[in-house]
Order: structure tokens, then sequence, then C-alpha cells
């Protein structure tokens, strides 16, 4: 999400002549966009303002904008922390970010509504809901990111229209929990449904989806749509059911099993990606034990495991943090090596396969595309033109999270 509103903001500061560009000492504004969801992501957002400070020493002029979840949760006390921040901007008012980052540089009064209409880019991402009312007991997001609001379905199709004609082929809608969108009578298997509809979109995905929301319809969508991608981003958390209760995240590990087996049997080829934290409060052993199986079990073609950190104003900050440091470790790195141990078996399944692509880009003159299930290919020795193509690739080689092959 954090890389969408980072692309929609520069697509509107581009508008009005701003360039991004990749050298900050080049920069006449820096724009820092913040994470909140775990302890690290902030420390990292700390330690760039900190070498911040030493640029705006060489160029003093140069402006410095504080934008997202950190700066909501904080506010204020980043400028009181570092002098050098010019503006604060929390996560809730990121439709005014431009007009208070163009006005900031003295530029001219602007409409906040600007349609989103850049060059040719093969995937876009779109906001389709913002904020969060589930309330996991870990989580930070409902405080700095507010009340679930769906976004207007009308709006949501004119941009996505306004892509496609521009010459992206594969959408991905946004949301914390893009099941639950609902617009006045728009839910989200019909907006889903009629965005499929776009003349010219060969390729539709969607993240990220809470258990509780994941309805029968929409799988049964994802069976009889051909555009929407065969790949689902089903954050698990917890293998046990204990833990899944004090984390409040609303369903067992038995019905998250369920739909785990409603998906593989229906789709034969789905590709199922988790999230899992381990060493959250009162987890034991055996709870975390309960993880390590349900890893090993689902085997999940891709996986994020996070080690707790408590989240100020969420309930689990109130709990007693009783998992040392070094077991959060040590669990973390159990479910890291089995996730990769299991991937990386996936991915040498796919090898002498032939599978369906489409170039997303080229780099150093090696052609990067994806998989309809959402895995990376690599092509060498092939050229630009199959930018934004669909064609066959043969996987010849594979490495962890990456495959290699040639074109069929
Ligand atoms: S569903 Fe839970 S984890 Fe996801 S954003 Fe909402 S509160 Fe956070």
């Amino acid at each position: 999400m954090n890389v969408c509103e980072s692309e929609t903001l520069s697509s509107m500061l581009s508008t009005y002549g701003m360039v991004q560009i990749n050298n900050t000492l080049d920069a006449d504004i820096i724009i820092l966009n913040t994470c909140s969801v775990r302890a690290q992501a902030e420390q990292k957002a700390f330690s760039y303002l900190g070498r911040v400070e030493e640029i705006k020493k060489q160029k003093p002029n140069i402006k410095i904008v504080v934008i997202g979840c950190m700066a909501e949760r904080l506010g204020t006390k980043v400028k009181k922390r570092f002098k050098t921040v010019d503006l604060v901007l929390g996560a809730k008012d990121i439709d005014n970010f431009a007009l208070k980052i163009l006005n900031l540089c003295n530029f001219e009064k602007i409409s906040s509504d600007i349609l989103i209409n850049r060059s040719s880019e093969i995937v876009r991402y779109i906001t389709i809901m913002k904020g969060c009312n589930n309330f996991c007991a870990y989580c930070v997001v409902p405080f700095v990111r507010g009340k679930e609001i769906s976004l207007d379905n009308k709006g949501i199709f004119d941009k996505c229209k306004v892509m496609v004609k521009n010459g992206t082929k594969e959408i991905m809608l946004l949301g914390q929990n893009v099941n639950s969108y609902k617009y006045n009578s728009t839910n989200f298997v019909s907006l889903v449904k009629n965005i499929c509809k776009i003349d010219g979109l060969e390729r539709l995905r969607f993240m990220t989806n809470h258990p509780k929301d994941l309805s029968d319809d929409l799988i049964d969508l994802i069976v009889s749509e051909k555009k929407i991608c065969h790949h689902i981003h089903l954050p698990m958390q917890s293998g046990s059911n204990k833990v899944l209760k004090e984390m409040n995240r609303k369903y067992t590990y038995e019905h998250y099993l369920e739909l785990v087996n409603n998906l593989k049997n229906k789709i034969h080829d789905i590709s199922i990606t988790t999230d899992v934290i381990v060493g959250f409060p009162g987890e034991t052993e055996k709870d975390f034990n309960d993880t390590f199986k349900a890893v090993e079990n689902i085997r999940f073609d891709g996986l994020y495991v996070f080690r707790y950190s408590p989240r100020p104003s969420t309930k689990a900050s109130t709990m007693f943090d009783d998992v040392p440091l070094e077991e959060k470790k040590r669990r973390h790195s159990i479910i890291l090596n089995a996730s990769n141990k299991i991937s990386t078996e996936i991915v040498s399944s796919m090898v002498g396969k032939t599978f369906e692509v489409l170039a997303e880009g080229f780099n150093f003159n090696v052609l990067e595309a994806r998989t309809n299930s959402g895995r990376k290919v690599f092509i060498k020795d092939t050229d630009k033109d199959y930018i934004g193509k669909i064609f066959k690739v043969q996987i010849n080689e594979s490495k962890v999270n990456s495959l290699f092959g040639n074109i069929v």
C-alpha cells in the first residue's frame, strides 16, 4: 500500500513539474513515506532521518517531508526530534498530501482530485479501501489509518479504465482487508467482476485477504473469471487457536485450513502465500509447534515471518511480552528455514514445465516476467519488445524465489 501511495503522490507531483530522482543530493525535496507496522520499520525511518540531517547541512534549502503511518502515530514529535523536518503528514491526511507539499514548495493551488494519468506502466496498484475495523491485538493500522472506508466503485472503475488505456495490463487492487469492500450495493465480488470487463486488461490481483471474510462467492469467481490471477495472499499469523484468539483474528486454524483446502480443490494451480508472527505474548512452545506444523502441512508458496514487537495503542502492548528476544529469533529462523525449503521444492518442481507469463520490465538485458501465480521469471537473451505481452516460457533453472526460462 505504501508503494501504491508513493506512486500516486509522485504521479500527482509530476503533473506539476516535479521529477522523481535517485540521488538525494540533487533533490529539492525529500519525501519519506513511513511504516509503523513494526518497531523496526520506525527505527529505519529514524536512522534515515538522521542521515538526512547531514544532507540538510550541505544543502540548507532542501525540504524534508515525512508522510505515512509513523507520521500519523508520532505527529509533531517527529519534528521535535528532527529539527530538519519541514512537514509531517499523517496517513489519514493522504488526500491532501500533494496539496500541502506543493504549498510548502510555493506551488500554485491545485485540485486534490487529479485522476492518475501516467505514461504506460504494465502493472499498476490501486487502493480500493482505506483503514481497518478489525483491531487485531498486535496491529497499529486501525489507529494510524483510521476506520475502514470503501472508495466509490465508479471512481475505482474509471481509474482502472484510464490505466488500461495508458497501457497497463495488470492491476492489483489494494486494501487492508479487500474482501470486506462495500460501497452502497457494490461488494468486492461485484467490483472485481465489473473491473474484469475492461477491454485490454489482462490480469487482476488483489490483497490483502482476511480469512474471516473470504467468501465462497469470491473463490467461485476466481475459478470462473480468467483474468483473476491464481494467487492469493491469506495471512494465517498463527497455527494455534489459543494465539489466534488472543490476537483477535476471529477465525480458528480449522477454518483457515478449510479455506486453503477449498482453494486448492477448486483451483489446482493456486498459489497461496501468508504472513506468520512468532513470539506473540503467551505463545508457548506448543503454540509455536502448532504454527510450525501448519506451515509444513499447508506448504505455502511464500511466507513472510515476523518477530512480534509491541506497537503503541494496541491491545497486545498491554500484554506481558514474555517470549525472550533470543527465543523469538530461534522461532523466526525455524519458520524461515522451513518455508525456504518448501519454496525451493516448489520452484524446483516447476523446472522443465511451461508457464504463461506477462513481461513487466527489462533490466541489464534480462526480461522480467511473472507467472499467473505471481512467481518472477527472468529471461535472458531476448529483447524489450516483449514488455506488456503475455507468452509462454519453459523454466530451465530455479532458485529459492526465482525462476529462469526461455521463450517457447
Ligand atoms: S486485519 Fe488486522 S492485521 Fe490486517 S490491518 Fe486490520 S487490524 Fe491490522
